[in-house]
């Protein structure tokens, strides 16, 4: 509770203007279906909403493991300006730290299971406190809300404009995430499989070049613990479950644009940012040279 609590603490008043947050008016009760949640609002902890136009964006990511959320996710922050927020970073951020939550975190993160609201709602509210501290405005969230639970308490606290739901094939899912492969030294995503499935069922082929680091970057790899084919398997059964209920949730708000992958980035950054009607210039730049 008292982690939700901070969560609007952080989000509230000017640090909600400076990042881009929205917030209720001081006579505004809280979301009837974020109080349902069981969350309590104390009314110094309400927001005041704010004109989308006088703030920058606020969209989520959806999409199974594997998908390419925080890929897409990160080249649309740095092309718009604002923070990508991956909750699953937040997680192996503090994995990676001494604190006793990191071994309590491990269990659940190893077995591909979804950490508790708590825990998730304080990480959260501290990486937005960082955030607002640093004059940020905006965010793209990637890999939260994860639960319709979480979806209705992020409703009760601020507004989402836009919520990008990219969608591939199951068994390529699987493909990628074990493919996946983190440098151990600079920390950056990279991915050895090489994606070339024919098109069956009326599904179209895919293909999907591997994302091959640098020489440097080559004896450092490391793969996540929970990137194994069981834990990988249980993780899209926890999607299938948890997260498509907050695909309902955000389609009857008609805030959903569903985007079919139609390949590697190559292929699909284009198509997003058109989709999106958004121009890449330092593509254009490149493109054009
Ligand atoms: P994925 O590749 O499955 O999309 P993420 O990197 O988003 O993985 O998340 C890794 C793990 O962190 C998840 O399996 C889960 O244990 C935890 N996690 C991340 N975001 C959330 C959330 N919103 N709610 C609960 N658990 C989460």
């Amino acid at each position: 509770m008292a982690a939700v609590q901070r969560l609007f603490r952080a989000a509230a008043s000017g640090g909600a203007a400076r990042r881009g947050m929205t917030s209720l008016a001081p006579e505004q009760a809280p979301s009837a279906a974020a109080a349902a949640a069981g969350f309590p609002f104390a009314a110094e902890e309400r927001m005041r909403r704010r004109p989308a136009a006088e703030r920058n964006v606020q969209w989520v990511f959806l999409g199974c493991p594997g998908v390419g959320k925080g890929t897409y996710a990160s080249r649309l922050s740095r092309l718009l300006g604002v923070p990508h927020i991956a909750t699953g970073d937040l997680v192996r951020d503090e994995l990676a730290s001494t604190g006793s939550l990191a071994v309590q975190l491990a269990e659940i993160v190893n077995q591909g299971k979804l950490v508790s609201d708590e825990i998730i709602f304080n990480l959260l509210s501290k990486r937005l406190k960082k955030g607002e501290d640093q004059g940020e405005s905006g965010f793209i969230l990637d890999g939260f809300p994860r639960t319709v639970k979480q979806a209705e308490i992020l409703d009760g606290v601020t507004d989402i404009d836009m919520v990008v739901n990219l969608k591939l094939r199951e068994d390529v899912l699987v493909e990628k995430c074990l493919g996946r492969r983190i440098c151990s030294q600079c920390g950056k995503n990279f991915n050895l499989a090489c994606i070339d499935v024919t098109g069956e069922n009326g599904l179209p082929p895919i293909y999907m070049a591997p994302l091959l680091p640098p020489n440097n970057c080559m004896s450092k790899l490391i793969t996540r613990a929970d990137d194994t084919e069981e834990v990988v398997r249980n993780r899209l059964q926890i999607y299938n479950d948890m997260s498509q209920p907050v695909e309902d949730f955000y389609r009857k708000q008609g805030k959903l644009l569903e985007f079919n992958l139609p390949g590697g980035i190559p292929e699909s950054w284009p198509k997003l940012l058109h989709i999106l009607n958004l121009e890449d210039q330092e593509e254009m730049k490149l493109a054009t040279a």
